[in-house]
């Protein structure tokens, strides 16, 4: 046989997740750490490591990551579940909650994985754009709920890619009127100091996501974690893949835990440098930047995907969304060091004042 059947009808239209990440000097496109964990604490991996016996399944659960989670926030071991990377939790989600028959509300712009997940698992999905600032459109939100058809929703705070907290009045007011599960995606809670956190004893369908991806520079190792309501979380053991979280990564996290206090000169740098970072891009003509509380910032220009290739001609990758829904000409760029922060800042400037000459027809094909 030299054919094949055609695949699931809802794969039909969806293109494979491409991060679009090429060699460059300052790699400022996917929201990573600039800084890799630091070569002491790299040797106390390296002896945890050695600990691990290869030949046998590692604990499903991560019970002792788990509880050293749930201690930093004054959590119970069931109110946590760490997943491979918020992304797999991120699925688990739609699993749970999703599927045939099941409804999903969609805040655009905002992180693509969620709508891609929906359609996956066959979910309608109900889109409430934002209005043109990015705020959340808080009343139509309210107003669509109150339908009482929606399944679940996810709000990201702050926001990816456009980087502005949702309010957390509007978040409660949600939780209060509607029995949708509500994830919040707080996957940048480190740089923007908030979280829904207190609220969790209130409201059984709240769950918070976390990830180790970006303030702990862990974005290779693969490790994202859930708080929430035991028995909600007890629904996404159901659909997890019981072995996804290996038992290296989950000595890598528990060395990076304990030790996450280290992480915080860097955070604090980060958020230094996102306001400088701000400051200098309003003051380059026909660019209008967004204000951040993440590790990265979303700014408007003219012409934004040749700006990206002239970008990328010089070296400093960003991430083009000039062609995603919502976000006609917008280019996102991760704070990086301050250093990789100049280096793009003055090759944006040349770019925009016509200073830089594309030696590449375009970097991308
Ligand atoms: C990065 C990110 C995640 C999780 O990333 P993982 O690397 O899979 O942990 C989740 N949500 C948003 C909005 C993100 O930007």
């Amino acid at each position: 046989m030299n054919s094949v059947r055609p695949s699931a009808p809802p794969l039909a239209g969806l293109t494979p997740y491409d991060p679009k990440y090429l060699p460059a000097d300052a790699l400022l496109s996917a929201n990573e750490n600039p800084q890799d964990v630091e070569q002491e604490l790299r040797q106390e991996i390296m002896h945890e490591i050695k600990q691990v016996r290869l030949n046998r399944y590692p604990d499903p659960l991560a019970n002792d990551l788990r509880d050293m989670i749930a201690e930093a926030n004054g959590l119970d071991r069931d109110q946590v579940l760490v997943g491979n990377g918020g992304d797999e939790l991120l699925f688990n989600l739609a699993l749970a909650w999703g599927g045939p028959g099941r409804t999903f509300l969609n805040l655009p712009p905002t992180f693509s994985v969620y709508e891609a997940n929906a359609c996956l698992t066959n979910t309608s999905v109900v889109n409430v754009p934002r209005l043109p600032d990015f705020r959340i459109d808080e009343e139509a939100v309210l107003a669509r709920l109150s339908q009482g058809d929606i399944d679940y929703l996810i709000i990201t705070s702050p926001n990816n890619p456009t980087g502005e907290l949702a309010s957390e009045e509007f978040i409660c007011r949600v939780l209060e009127t509607s029995d949708a599960l509500v994830m919040v995606d707080e996957a940048y809670f480190e740089f923007s100091r908030l979280t829904m956190r207190p609220y969790l004893a209130q409201h059984k369908n709240l769950v918070i996501l976390r990830t180790f991806s970006k303030a702990f520079s862990l974005a290779g190792v693969r490790m994202g974690y859930l708080l929430g309501d035991a028995e909600v979380l007890r629904e996404f053991v159901k659909v997890r893949q019981p072995y996804s979280v290996d038992a290296v990564s989950q000595a890598i996290a528990r060395v990076v835990y304990a030790n996450r206090a280290q992480f915080e000169p860097g955070i604090l740098k980060i958020i230094e440098e996102r306001a400088r970072v701000l400051e200098r891009l309003t003051r380059i003509p026909q660019v209008k930047p967004f204000p951040s509380d993440a590790n990265y910032v979303l700014f408007r220009t003219e012409n934004a995907s040749q700006i990206w290739d002239m970008l990328y001609s010089r070296g400093v990758l960003v991430r083009d969304f000039s062609h995603a829904p919502y976000l006609e000409n917008c280019l996102r760029v991760s704070i990086g060091t301050a250093e990789e922060n100049d280096l793009f800042l003055h090759t944006l400037r040349d770019a925009i004042m016509g200073k830089c000459d594309v030696r590449l027809p375009s970097a991308r094909q």
